[in-house]
């Protein structure tokens, strides 16, 4: 074991502060990872405050882990000193049911092993990125291709393959038209790479502040839904419709845009349920889904494709004393469009 210092959140309603943690000492077939740069997820917010459930205090979040391989395990073969990693929502699962078979961990029958706020095989609480190193189980670290820096690939490993695994599921591509709800960490990676893919893309948004940004990003259209013309002129329109809000929204009135067989897929996932009425989905033979991250294959999938189209997140980055303040930020929708955490500011 050793001590590295991070930033942690003590309770669901105080600030988080500055602390130190252990990691566990590399064993055979880990990976220790020096991290320069650390996401801030919406999901951080939610399990910082307790939203989910009851979490266990002290928590380090953190699941958007960008670093450098500093020390490997006497049995590590896919990774070496030197490299660009990173690591995501997950760091291990059993490797032997049906769904981590077929490349799904994140769906693991015993329950993955999630980067924070778990409890890992060695029976310890998990503890995320917001530190300065990591040790992880090789087959849950991912490599970074060169063509893309490591603060802009930190959120691909969860605002990246949360969006990217539903459209490639749900065959967002050329004469596919895709909807993005809401332009935050994630919204933002799917009209990246919606567009990419060759999807039309528009944005529904709150409001049309970030209208130029929308359209710079890649949206061929972009509206706001607080004008509830949006609504009578986009009645039936999209195939899919991604739904990336952190809070409670209308599912009727956005269930409406949907075309005949059109899926609208959820991936935000606020704390209050959300409740829709049946035919919104009976007229139409509409869908209404979720979707959970993406597997470790699929998430190297999506860091080479990311790569290959130049597609890395829009960030500000900013000192681990700016944690609290970017809360706050990511909260009111200001958030242009990721807060990455330069851990460098943790020493
Ligand atoms: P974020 O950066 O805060 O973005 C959410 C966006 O939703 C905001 O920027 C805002 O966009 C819109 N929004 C916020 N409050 C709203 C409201 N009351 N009504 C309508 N729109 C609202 O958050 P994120 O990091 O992208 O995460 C989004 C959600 O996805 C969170 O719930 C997170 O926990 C969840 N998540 C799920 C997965 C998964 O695997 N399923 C993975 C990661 C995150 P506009 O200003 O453009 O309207
Ligand atoms: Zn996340």
């Amino acid at each position: 074991m050793f001590t590295v210092n991070a930033y942690a959140a003590t309770s669901a309603t105080e600030p988080l502060v500055p602390t130190t943690i252990e990691r566990r000492s590399v064993g055979p077939h880990d990976v220790l990872i020096e991290i320069r740069y650390a996401g801030i997820c919406h999901s951080d917010i939610h399990t910082a405050r307790s939203e989910w459930g009851e979490t266990t205090y002290p928590l380090v979040p953190g699941h958007e882990i960008a670093g450098i391989v500093t020390e490997v395990g006497s049995r590590v073969t896919r990774h070496a000193v030197g490299d660009r990693v990173g690591v995501g929502c997950m760091v291990d699962s059993c490797g032997e049911c049906v769904n981590c078979r077929n490349g799904e961990e994140q769906f693991c029958v015993k329950g993955s092993t999630m980067t924070y706020g778990s409890v890992g095989k060695d029976g310890q609480p998990t503890q995320g990125g917001y530190s300065t190193h990591v040790v992880v189980t090789e087959d849950f670290v991912l490599k970074i291709p060169d063509g893309l820096d490591l603060d802009v690939a930190a959120p691909l490993l969860c605002a990246g393959i949360t969006t990217y695994s539903p459209l490639r599921h749900w065959g967002a591509g050329p004469g596919k038209k895709v909807a993005v709800v809401g332009l935050g960490g994630l919204g933002h990676m799917a009209v990246k790479i919606a567009h990419a893919m060759g999807a039309e893309v528009t944005v529904l948004s709150q409001s049309l502040k970030k209208q130029e940004d929308g359209l710079r990003l890649g949206a061929d259209h972009y509206h706001a839904t607080s004008d509830p013309a949006t609504f009578e002129k986009l009645a039936g329109t999209f195939d899919l419709i991604v739904n990336t809000v952190s809070a409670k929204i209308d599912l009727d009135a956005y269930l409406s845009l949907l075309a005949v067989g059109g899926a609208m897929v959820n991936v935000g996932a606020p704390a209050d349920p959300l409740s829709l009425n049946v035919f919104s989905l009976i007229f139409g033979r509409r869908s209404f889904a979720g979707s959970l991250i993406g597997g470790i294959r699929e998430t190297q999938e999506m860091l080479d494709f990311c790569a290959e189209h130049h597609l890395g997140a829009e960030i500000e980055v900013i000192p681990a004393q700016k944690i609290n303040e970017a809360y706050e930020r990511v909260l009111a929708s200001d958030v242009r469009y990721r807060f990455v955490i330069d851990t460098a500011t943790l020493s």
